[in-house]
């Protein structure tokens, strides 16, 4: 019998009938011949509330004291959603992370997953009961709980899928929110906003790292590196969604297939330091070591000295100034500053490896609308300019329609016609 991992976002289970509406779903997907593995995230904004009350009490609280905090948000949401699977008569088992094998390294906020060990899913599976697993936790080898960074219960979900290997028996990932897929940008900031059928994992976990919310970009990165097909839809209509899958050539007609909009976003920057051989490996194998993921790497030679900025999540900023402080000060050179308040706009689209002129259309729309473009990367799929945080929406509408991603362009009506998977 096929599994499939059904994830449900807090959203999704922000209420006592959203709880039994979800143990609907998944009930209906056990009685349609379906092995089920859930994966819950906390109710509504439990784990933004738990963050908070961590805040009342202390000013910057002890990370691993706030993963305990935090890890019990979704503790509440699997004993609920397997009581209510009992209620309509399925065996189920709620499980935390750690219980259900998920190991992680050590770095408390933003754990890696190292290994799965399936074991008890398998045998829970084999009993025919239904396991409800904690997303967004595990443990390390020292017996700690670890949380995986804020929207992590999308990676919980197709990390098991990966490791079940649930794709080998015609499995797959299901991700239930609460919007009906993924759209050509955040519908709640761009009105004509359009959902597409399909979309590549390269598309999606560009889409993901520069601010698409609705996937966490690991889940996408496991579900790329295993052929694990993601469906995302919504939790309480039953509509086609948005599969994720591998790319296919008619994905190349368009440049262009989402923009994203990044927010939140700080900038450090370290002027006035020697340009010594092993500088850069230095400070930045340091934040990889704390997990910290960099965005944008600037370099420029300032006369006899050098100077690098890098902009990274605002939600990083504290641990990536205690970092570069202590190399800095273990150097005994260079200064440190640090700026707030900015925010990424991105076009993306697999399409671009094969047209030209993209780059230039972005920097025209931001331009006719006012926008200063403070710095620019590009990769083979996207474009991305750092702007000004309250620039975010209105660069975000303009570089959506100079692609022509919004209802009624004749791009958009490309991809509707290329039908979903299922
Ligand atoms: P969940 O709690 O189910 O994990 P999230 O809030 O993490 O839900 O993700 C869903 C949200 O993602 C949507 O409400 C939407 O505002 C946002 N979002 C951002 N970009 C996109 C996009 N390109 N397509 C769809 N939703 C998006
Ligand atoms: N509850 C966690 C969060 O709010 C994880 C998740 O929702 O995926 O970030
Ligand atoms: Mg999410």
């Amino acid at each position: 019998m096929p599994i499939i991992i059904q994830k449900f976002g807090g959203s999704s289970l922000a209420d006592a009938a959203r709880i039994r509406g979800a143990a609907q779903r998944i009930a209906d997907t056990r009685s349609a011949g379906f092995n089920v593995v859930v994966v819950a995230s906390a109710m509504g904004h439990a784990t933004d509330e738990l963050i908070t009350l961590a805040e009342q009490v202390a000013a910057l609280p002890d990370r691993r004291e706030l993963d305990m905090l935090m890890a019990t948000g979704e503790q509440a949401s699997v004993s609920l959603l397997a009581m209510a699977l009992r209620e309509l008569g399925f065996p189920a088992s709620s499980l935390t992370g750690g219980q259900a094998g998920l190991r992680t390294d050590g770095v408390h906020g933003r754990a890696r997953i190292t290994r799965i060990e399936c074991g008890r899913l398998e045998r829970l599976i084999s009993r025919g009961e239904i396991p409800v697993v904690a997303g967004f936790q595990g443990t390390s080898d020292e017996g700690e709980i670890t949380t995986l960074g804020r929207g992590g219960s999308d990676t919980t979900a197709v990390a098991i899928a990966a490791a079940l290997q649930v794709s080998q028996a015609g499995g797959y990932c299901e991700i239930f929110t609460d919007v009906d897929g993924v759209y050509t940008a955040d519908p709640r900031l761009v009105r004509g906003a359009v959902k597409l059928p399909r979309i590549s994992y390269e598309e999606m976990l560009e889409l993901a790292t520069l601010g698409a919310g609705v996937m966490h970009a690991r889940a996408v990165l496991f579900g790329e590196k295993y052929g694990v097909p993601i469906h995302v839809r919504h939790s309480q209509k039953l509509d086609q969604g948005t599969m994720i899958s591998r790319e296919n050539p008619n994905m190349e007609e368009l440049a262009v297939v989402g923009c994203a909009l990044k927010d939140d976003l700080g900038r450090v920057s370290i002027r006035q330091i020697q340009n010594v051989v092993g500088l850069q490996g230095r400070l930045f194998s340091a934040l990889a070591r704390a997990n910290i993921v960099v965005d944008d790497i600037m370099q420029t030679e300032q006369g006899s000295s050098t100077m690098i900025a890098f902009t990274l999540d605002n939600a990083d900023l504290p641990d990536a100034k205690q970092i570069v402080a202590r190399a800095l000060a273990e150097l005994n050179d260079g200064e440190m500053s640090i700026e707030v308040g900015l925010a990424k706009v991105s076009a993306v689209g697999v399409g671009m490896k094969s047209h030209a002129g993209v780059a230039s259309r972005m920097f025209q729309a931001l331009g006719e609308v006012g926008i200063t473009i403070h710095n620019i990367t590009t990769s083979e799929i996207k474009i991305s300019c750092i702007i000004e945080s309250a620039n975010g929406q209105r660069a975000l509408n303009a570089v959506h329609s100079a692609f022509g991603l919004g209802l009624g362009s004749n791009a958009t009506i490309a991809m509707q016609t290329d039908s979903p998977r299922r």
